[in-house]
């Protein structure tokens, strides 16, 4: 599933080559994947318009266009883009579910082979309800260890399990929790609110140091994720812990364990992180 480096790779890639194209139709082939209006007015809504900018927030892609409309997708597990500089495999096309054509005849292609992505638009001006649900923004300089501290103060469940709250911080998923967490060299059973100031302050700095390096590599490749113009993300080769169980720590030489926390995996080193 797309992390937030992931989702800033593919944002980054779509800035390249989205703006200034306008829409001329839309072919929707999955419906569900609609889900604030009908398909027709989803079409109606948007043909015609012209992307302005692309932006992102936590882990949805943010799309406002040249008359203030916003169009907001969320990738969920395999959700795709496919530029219109690129050319799609046929294994891509077989999974298109959404298309969108330009007056200028290139065409933006989302590609979702287990479809749960979303796709919701709202008008001019309007806050996206999806900014609402989220946390705060790591890679957002106004966020301070200090808020961070305070919020955790009434979580008595583990700071693994809280890190991977969207509400709490946004954009964190499984791999970069983990690998935050080795590098502040944070126990990830402990409890949230026995994690004093001075530990959120590494921890913030661990979580945003490793997501800058994520974006630096394009993300990480491990199932199927591949950025807008196919490039491969190179972040796995820096993994730590992450799906590293039984291989020795790449700092202390122990063995990377794995325990399963609200039924997801998490990786440590028994000996760094305790
Ligand atoms: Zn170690």
């Amino acid at each position: 599933m797309p992390e937030l480096p992931e989702v800033e790779t593919i944002v980054r890639g779509l800035r390249e080559c989205l703006p200034g194209k306008t829409v001329s139709g839309i072919a929707v082939h999955r419906e569900k994947q609609v889900v604030n209006t009908s398909v027709s007015s989803f079409k109606s809504f948007l043909v015609g318009e012209t992307f302005e900018s692309v932006g992102r927030f936590g882990k949805y892609l943010h799309f406002l266009f040249s008359s203030g409309k916003q169009m907001v997708t969320h990738l969920r597990m395999t959700g795709k883009f496919i530029d219109p500089c690129m050319v799609a495999g046929d294994a891509e096309l077989r999974h298109v579910r959404i298309e969108f054509e330009f007056t200028d005849g290139s065409r933006l292609l989302y590609n979702d082979p287990r479809t749960f992505g979303t796709f919701t638009v709202y008008p001019a001006g309007a806050t996206p309800p999806e900014m609402n649900r989220i946390g705060s923004e790591p890679l957002d300089l106004k966020l301070t260890a200090r808020m961070l501290a305070f919020q955790a103060k009434i979580r008595t469940i583990p700071v693994k399990v809280v890190l991977l709250d969207q509400k709490f911080i946004a954009g964190l998923g499984n791999i970069y929790v983990c690998e935050a967490l080795f590098h502040a060299g944070i126990d990830p059973a402990r409890a949230a609110c026995d994690i004093p100031l001075a530990e959120w302050d590494v921890l913030l700095e661990a979580i945003r140091s490793v997501l800058r390096r994520a974006i630096d590599l394009n993300g990480t490749s491990i199932s199927d994720f591949r950025s807008v113009d196919d490039k491969t993300g190179q972040f796995q080769d820096m993994l730590m812990v992450y799906q590293r169980t039984g291989e020795p720590c790449r700092k202390c030489g122990e063995l990377i364990e794995r325990i399963r926390q609200s039924q997801r995996s998490t990786f440590f080193c028994p000996h760094c992180q305790s």
